[in-house]
């Protein structure tokens, strides 16, 4: 039955098969990024850049996108919304969870206490539930938010695996299920698209509640990790990824 209301609600808005299949994309990034650690050969030089044009244009498509968009949809309250997702992250990455930054995990000792690479797992599994639920929000508004959102999820995709499975091979967990969690990860993110386009209702607080959460990964997650590297280049390449957004808007953005 669930299967059938599932088809009939996307059935509706044809545009959520997209979605859906976007979501399955983005869940593939952090498996992917899971495997560089299960891969120790592979050169992990490409993840930084990710990193920094992740940080970019996620921040300036919460900023000239999602948010004009949700004040278009709710009104005022949109910005109130946008400050519960900005601290839902907040909250279940850095409050729930003892222990959590993007990058790889080297601080061993704090991860086996407590046993905190479950607990990031759970932080960073509600963070990946709302990608997921972003990727969705926009399909809903139009295709150009939906294709928008997407990139800014896909991005970190590949250091947001690469995160979870250093942390839990940090944290005494095999290899194998360090590239689990990349895979709970990637679930979450597609679970995240299902329970959006079945409840199409909502929009008009997912899309806030995404902005919010997008705003909180580019800037208190993604931005930290970027300015701990040295030399300007990271630095350049978060101005790429912004303006990667700008030009989208030139070129397709009518
Ligand atoms: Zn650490
Ligand atoms: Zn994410």
């Amino acid at each position: 039955m669930f299967l059938v209301e599932l088809v009939m609600s996307f059935h509706v808005q044809p545009r959520m098969w997209i979605a859906l299949g976007l979501g399955l994309a983005a869940a593939g990034g952090n498996v992917l990024g899971g495997l560089f650690i299960v891969r120790r050969n592979w050169s992990r030089r490409y993840l930084t850049y990710f990193l920094a044009l992740g940080a970019g244009f996620m921040l300036a498509a919460s900023l000239i996108d999602m948010l004009p968009e949700s004040i278009r949809l709710a009104g005022d309250p949109a910005l109130f919304y946008v400050l519960v997702g900005y601290f839902l992250v907040h909250f279940f990455e850095h409050t729930v969870a003892p222990h959590f930054h993007f990058g790889e995990e080297t601080h061993g000792a704090e991860m086996r206490l407590h046993r905190a690479s479950f607990s990031a797992l759970a932080g960073l599994g509600i963070h990946t539930f709302f990608d997921g639920v972003a990727i969705a929000s926009g399909f809903l508004v139009s295709g150009w938010l939906g294709m928008v959102i997407f990139l800014a999820i896909v991005l970190h995709k590949l250091p947001e695996g690469f995160a979870i499975s250093s942390l839990m091979l940090a944290g005494g967990q095999s290899r194998r299920s360090a590239l689990l969690g990349a895979v709970l990860l990637g679930a979450a993110t597609e679970a995240g698209v299902v329970l959006t386009g079945l409840l199409h209702g909502v929009v008009s607080y997912t899309l806030p509640i995404s902005a919010g959460v997008t705003l909180y990964v580019a800037a208190s997650d993604l931005m930290p990790e970027v300015n701990r590297e040295p030399g300007p280049w990271m630095a350049i390449l978060v101005f790429i990824g912004v303006a990667i957004l700008f030009v989208l808007h030139k070129l397709v953005h009518i």
